[in-house]
């Protein structure tokens, strides 16, 4: 079975070190307060509970899976499950970004944020049944109504209660402007919903009292396409005006999902059969009030891959130190042994570290942008905020598509370390390699995240958020231009954001040609952006780690060593992307659809 040992000191690197996120979150008044002794506490105390609770129960849950009862239509969830959910609430852990007004402990997203990518570690599919109900916390407190607020807030925070996201339909997925579930409105104010939806995480389970489903639907006058879609609350069980449970609603699971990973989740199709529920937001306009729900699953999704990628690679790293395979090329490295341990080998070397570096760009990149949303929720500038929202906006699609991108690639090397016993169950690398190929497709796929990046983001605004982001770039080569320690970072960095620029206006200008220029080069493109804020927060954890690699603590050795590999070895990557961005549209349009 595999192990995890929660990365506190890596975190505390990238939060205290590297973006002082104390100094950044005082300035927000609701953190006025904050301290790195407490942010320090609440993760300590977190992995425990992610080690010692919730990873004991990720490979059983895997093979046992979940289980529907088709005449009850309960779902049952695997052994074990239930006890650690209960753990979860009691140790208050549901609450910790929720607000204090509704009973949560009113700490930053970006403590959240720290705490998720452990429980990712630990468990994706354990971790998909709380995670998807902060979601939907987020959504009701940012468009929800008085009432609707003091009847579901409490209980979202406190964990008694979970929450779903139901937007696919068997016939719509990316295209959410094509749904067909229809809500008619009641006299008493509330809708009468009927439909289908499919592949519902967190649908149906007995983890919880009851279900809080925020449902995409239509009403009867509802334009066609997107501008005609409404956001309904529809809870499993009614609620009644006191907040107790009332009748059984009209919402149930039909069937579960048989699929590659993430087994212990139930993916749910959920029939929904006159289903009572309460509009949330303006008529027509829900699609705008779910994605409050859908950046921040987008973000989510992210930390999903970067925990697998970290738990991973721990594991990859201590089999590769205990696994003896063939001499080193150069002459053994362990003579009293019958052969070397695997890790002298280069290729297993590659491997480690590439996924190494790829968890320790993910975890700067993730807490810097989680930061911005800190900002964009409670600075009491509203410049800060509208900037702070603006570069979210920006990284979001980055960091669903490019780490879990990489996430896949770091789970499948660190299962390649172990050679054929990687793909053995009971070793569990083969698990998270599964585990992780779902990120790529759901909360929109890398295609749709590339598009939204390079069409929306970066072309929407003539490139105006990604000069912005540039400049910071700009600043902090600026300021190390003279440092020669740090040429070997600065210069491909500055190189990089030259060509990027290039690049942007280059497509910028084919656009205008013809749209599809963009479908032709935006995956490409994301992955070369990424790359270049990775290389960015790389140059940053480099000049901590050269400006403390004298006080003979290996640590800071061993972030420069990652930080050099992933200049000389991952980075080069993007010389090959920006050719294949180049070509264009012309090669992937002059086949005939009869001819494929
Ligand atoms: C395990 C699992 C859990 C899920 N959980 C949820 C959930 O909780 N709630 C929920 O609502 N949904 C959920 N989903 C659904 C998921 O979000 C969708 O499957 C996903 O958004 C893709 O939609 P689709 O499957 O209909 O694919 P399609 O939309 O049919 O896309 C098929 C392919 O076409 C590509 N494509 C489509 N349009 C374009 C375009 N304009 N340009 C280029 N390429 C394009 C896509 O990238 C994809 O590769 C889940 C799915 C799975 C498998």
């Amino acid at each position: 079975m595999p192990s995890y040992t929660p990365p506190l000191r890596d975190m505390q690197f990238v939060l205290h070190e590297v973006l002082n996120v104390v100094d950044e979150l005082k300035m927000l008044p609701p953190y006025a307060d904050i301290d790195a002794d407490t942010i320090n506490a609440v993760l300590e105390e977190g992995g425990k509970f992610c080690a010692e609770v919730i990873a004991p129960i990720n490979l059983s849950g895997d093979k046992e899976g979940c289980q529907l009862d088709k005449t009850t239509h309960e779902v049952t969830t695997p052994k074990g499950f239930k006890e650690a959910y209960q753990t979860y609430i009691d140790g208050g852990w549901a609450a910790l970004a929720c607000d204090p007004a509704y009973g949560g402990q009113g700490l930053p997203l970006l403590v959240n944020q720290c705490f998720y990518e452990m429980l990712n570690s630990a468990n994706q599919a354990w971790t998909m049944y709380p995670g998807l109900s902060h979601g939907a916390y987020e959504c009701l407190h940012a468009h929800g109504t008085d009432e609707q607020k003091k009847l579901y807030l409490p209980k979202l925070t406190n964990g008694q209660w979970t929450g779903t996201m139901c937007l696919t339909e068997p016939h719509c997925g990316t295209d959410l402007g094509l749904l067909r579930t229809k809500a008619e409105p009641q006299a008493d104010g509330t809708y009468k919903i009927t439909g289908q939806k499919i592949f519902i995480s967190a649908g149906e389970h007995q983890l919880a009292e009851n279900i809080v489903h925020l449902v995409l639907a239509r009403l009867p006058d509802a334009p066609a396409g997107s501008k005609g879609i409404s956001l309904f609350i529809v809870p499993k069980f009614n609620v009644n005006a006191d907040g107790s449970l009332g009748e059984r609603n009209g919402i149930f699971c039909s069937g579960l999902e048989h699929k590659m990973g993430i087994h212990a989740n139930s993916t749910c199709q959920m029939t929904l059969d006159g289903a009572i529920g309460t509009m949330v937001g303006q008529p027509n306009k829900g699609l705008a009030a779910m994605f409050v729900m859908m950046n921040t699953a987008r973000l989510g999704v992210g930390n999903q891959s970067l925990g697998l990628t970290e738990v991973a690679y721990q594991n990859a790293v201590a089999y590769a130190k205990d696994r003896l395979q063939m001499r080193s090329l150069s002459g053994p490295k362990a003579p009293d042994k019958p052969a070397d341990p695997i890790i002298v080998h280069p290729d297993v070397r590659k491997m480690l570290l590439t996924a190494r570096a790829y968890a320790e760009g993910a975890r700067a990149l993730q807490a810097y942008t989680v930061l911005q949303a800190d900002k964009s929720i409670s600075s009491d500038d509203e410049d800060e905020r509208k900037e702070a929202e603006a570069e979210l906006a920006l990284l979001t699609p980055i960091i669903k598509a490019f780490i879990t991108d990489n996430g896949w690639i770091a789970t499948s090397h660190c299962m390649q370390v172990y050679g054929g016993h990687g793909f053995i169950h009971e070793w569990g690398m083969e698990q998270f390699v599964r585990d992780a190929r779902i990120n790529m497709i759901y909360e929109g796929t890398n295609t749709i995240q590339s598009l939204d990046l390079l069409g929306r983001k970066v072309l929407g605004n003539n490139g105006a958020t990604l000069k912005k982001f540039g400049k910071k770039i700009a600043a902090f080569i600026e300021e190390e231009g003279t440092n020669e320690a740090m040429q070997e970072f600065i210069n491909p960095l500055a190189d990089l954001g030259d060509k990027v620029n290039k690049l942007t206006q280059e497509l910028g200008m084919k656009a205008f040609g013809n749209p599809d220029e963009v479908g032709a080069a935006a995956v490409d493109y994301l992955r070369v952006v990424g790359h270049m804020t990775f290389a960015y927060f790389f140059a940053r954890m480099a000049k901590v780690a050269l400006e403390k690699e004298g006080s003979g603590d290996p640590f800071y050795r061993a972030k420069l060593a990652t930080a050099r590999f992933y200049f000389a070895k991952l980075l080069p990557e993007t010389a090959s992307l920006i050719r294949t961005a180049r070509a264009g549209l012309k090669p992937l349009m002059e086949m005939d659809e009869a001819l494929f």
